[in-house]
């Protein structure tokens, strides 16, 4: 029996091998390989493609959103110790984003059905010290950014967007990276839209904001050997950039078709210990980065799917504020999102997926019993 991987990044590229090939070969032969027309080109079509007025390429999607607080503190528009809201149950980066440029991070518990951010907790955790909200479209489902951008607007909140595992999602009409005052996105090889190495990108209609954030990426220097601010090396480089030209066309069509799979794991997985997420009621909203189960029984069920040949994995184990790097660091307690940490399990998801693979995953899953 073959084992079903969760994801299959070798299968995926495979079927565009010849424009990988050609646009490495363009790249190589350019003799440029950072900061050229390939970066420009792809910051145009992604800004276009997200309805964003601006995307400035940067080297990794930590960067990313790091770049956009270190911006606001250049700026003045916050300065170190100001408190941002994100989501306790986050990948880490998004925490490390706020924490590393000396901004608090306060964490907020979400919303049971979606794993997103609960705009119904966030005036509680508002502070005359708060300066911004993070909101994470986790698992690849757009958070309420309807809700989230009103309470902003009242409160004099930035709102900043982690898309990194999101790419293409739409709420209200609006694709994610065009909601906040700045998106932040990570084109890592396993996200809906992937490099062939690190990668990201910030997006973003304040043309000021875009500016700074092209001056730190690059040394903090807007003229070749003038550094007007102590910044960073955190570019995209015209290799990447290239690749990921290929890519864009096609996420479109990868996003259906995970969103296919989706409907199908949710039509037809049915085991009364295994709690599958919504359908949101916007079926855009949703592109599927990960399909993640809940199961008291976690790791058994887990244990017994890999003896069906189903990969599964456990995204994330540990939230953030157990983590040893945060000991110490934040002080309340977040029972929601320790619980989603204790059951989550994300079953095989992508457009690499077959109909008989999905429905090998399907009658695995329904065969186990506690
Ligand atoms: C992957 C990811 C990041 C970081 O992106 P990198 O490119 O790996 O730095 C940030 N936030 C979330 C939610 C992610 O999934």
């Amino acid at each position: 029996m073959s084992l079903i991987p969760c994801l299959d990044l070798k299968e995926i590229n495979r079927h565009h091998r010849d424009a990988l090939l050609a646009a490495f070969t363009r790249v190589l032969d350019s003799g440029w390989y950072v900061l050229g027309v390939e970066v420009e080109g792809f910051e145009r079509e992604f800004a276009a493609w997200c309805g964003a007025a601006q995307c400035v390429g940067v080297g990794n999607g930590l960067d990313a959103l790091t770049l956009i607080f270190r911006a606001y503190l250049q700026q003045g528009v916050m300065v170190q110790g100001d408190e941002v809201i994100v989501p306790a149950n986050t990948y880490i980066a998004s925490i490390l984003a706020v924490s590393a440029v000396g901004l608090r991070p306060v964490l907020v518990e979400p919303h049971g059905a979606t794993f997103n951010l609960d705009p119904a907790r966030i005036e509680a955790a508002i502070t005359p010290r708060t300066r911004g909200i993070l909101a994470v479209h986790l698992y690849g489902q757009a958070a309420d950014m309807t809700r989230i951008t009103e309470i902003a607007r009242r409160r004099g909140l930035k709102v900043v967007e982690d898309c990194a595992q999101a790419h293409g999602a739409v709420h209200a009409g609006r694709a994610v990276g065009a909601w906040g005052d700045a998106a932040g996105f990570s084109f890592y090889p396993t996200k809906n839209l992937g490099a062939l190495g690190d990668a990201g990108a910030v997006t973003t209609s304040d043309a000021a904001l875009a500016s700074m954030v092209r001056t730190l990426r690059n040394y903090g220097s807007e003229k070749k050997y003038q550094n007007r601010y102590q910044g960073f090396n955190s570019r995209l480089d015209e290799l990447q950039a290239a690749l990921l030209r290929v890519r864009l066309p096609l996420l479109g069509a990868e996003n259906a078709r995970r969103r296919e799979v989706a409907t199908r794991y949710l039509e037809t997985i049915r085991n009364p210990w295994v709690r599958l997420p919504e359908m949101p009621v916007e079926a855009e909203a949703h592109v599927w980065h990960l399909f993640v189960v809940r199961c008291a029984e976690r790791d058994r069920l887990q244990a017994y799917l890999a003896e069906q040949g189903v990969q599964t994995m456990v995204h994330y184990p540990i939230p953030p504020h157990r983590q040893e790097a945060y000991r110490g660091a934040f002080e309340g307690s977040w029972p929601l999102t320790e619980a989603i940490h204790a059951e989550v399990l994300s079953l095989p998801m992508g457009p690499h997926l077959t109909d008989a693979e999905v429905a090998r995953v399907v009658s695995a899953v329904n065969g186990w019993g506690v």
